[in-house]
């Protein structure tokens, strides 16, 4: 797709620094690594974001992810493995071609989970649960 970063990492006119590779996904080193070894996963078709993609698709993409995290934890001895996958602009999405971030975490590491943790009221579970459901 035109003006598409990672399409023109795909045909070779954008450089990156190859991870693995098969038929449909390619996985690269992040160049604004959130820790060394962050890797980006992406389909070799192009689809916007989580909701564009089959749910064939997205499952060949998070397959790659996890050999990616396999081979990052042998080969940089990371005690463990944060995954993260935004969409649209409101969920983080700055790139809009999917993509899953696989992220190396180290003990004592100082990266932070994207959310506050805090409590909620049951009431307010249940609202949101009968509205999902629904
Ligand atoms: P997101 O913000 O979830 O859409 O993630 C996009 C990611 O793409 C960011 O972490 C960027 O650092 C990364 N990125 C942008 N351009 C490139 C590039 N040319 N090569 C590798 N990673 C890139
Ligand atoms: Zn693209």
């Amino acid at each position: 797709m035109a003006d598409c970063i990672f399409c023109g990492i795909l045909d070779g006119s954008i450089p990156s620094r190859k991870i693995y590779e098969d038929e449909e996904t390619l996985a690269f080193l992040d160049v604004f690594p959130a820790a060394s070894g962050h890797t980006l996963v992406i389909p070799k078709k192009h689809s916007a974001d989580i909701h564009s993609i089959d749910a064939r698709s997205y499952g060949t993409v998070a397959s790659t992810a996890k050999k990616v995290a396999d081979i990052l934890t042998a080969k940089l001895d990371c005690d463990g493995v944060s995954i993260f996958q935004m969409n649209r602009e409101a969920g983080g999405q700055t790139v809009f071609h999917l993509h899953i971030h696989v992220v190396p975490r180290f003990k004592g590491d100082d990266l932070q989970k994207p959310w506050k943790v805090q409590a909620t009221t049951q009431e307010s579970l249940e609202t949101t649960h009968r509205r999902i459901l629904s």
